[in-house]
This record gives structure tokens, C-alpha cells and sequence, in this order.
């Protein structure tokens, strides 16, 4: 099952092939080549990256599914 890495909840909902939102904290979360990237959705739309906040291990695909 998968974990948001932001806020540790298996509420994720899929958005697209590697894309999906987050219900705990709403953010959008992208999987690339095993690894997350994490977005914010602005009220303007745009998305601002969060990839910052989490070193790359806490991202890791095997890390999110909780192994
Ligand atoms: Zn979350």
C-alpha cells in the first residue's frame, strides 16, 4: 500500500499511470523512476515543488509502499 511521505497516510487517491493526490494533505505526488516527487497545488493552480522538504531515501518507492 502506499504512503504519502509528507503526511504517512495510505489515503491516495490515483490520479493518472504515475500520478496521485494525497486526501491526508492534499498534495500531488508523481512517481519517476521509483522515486516521488511531491507537488503543492497553489490557489492559482500552479504547483509548487515540495521534493525540498524530503531527502530522496524518505521518497524512495520502496519507502512509500512501506516495503
Ligand atoms: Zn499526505
Amino acid at each position: 500500500m502506499m504512503r504519502c511521505p509528507n503526511c504517512r497516510t495510505k489515503d491516495i487517491g490515483k490520479l493518472g499511470v504515475n500520478s496521485y493526490y494525497c486526501w491526508g494533505c492534499y498534495i500531488e505526488l508523481t512517481l519517476e523512476n521509483g522515486v516521488l516527487h511531491l507537488h503543492q497545488v497553489e490557489l492559482d493552480g500552479s504547483l509548487s515543488s515540495l521534493d525540498d522538504l524530503f531527502d530522496e531515501q524518505e521518497r524512495r518507492e520502496g519507502e512509500a509502499y512501506g516495503h
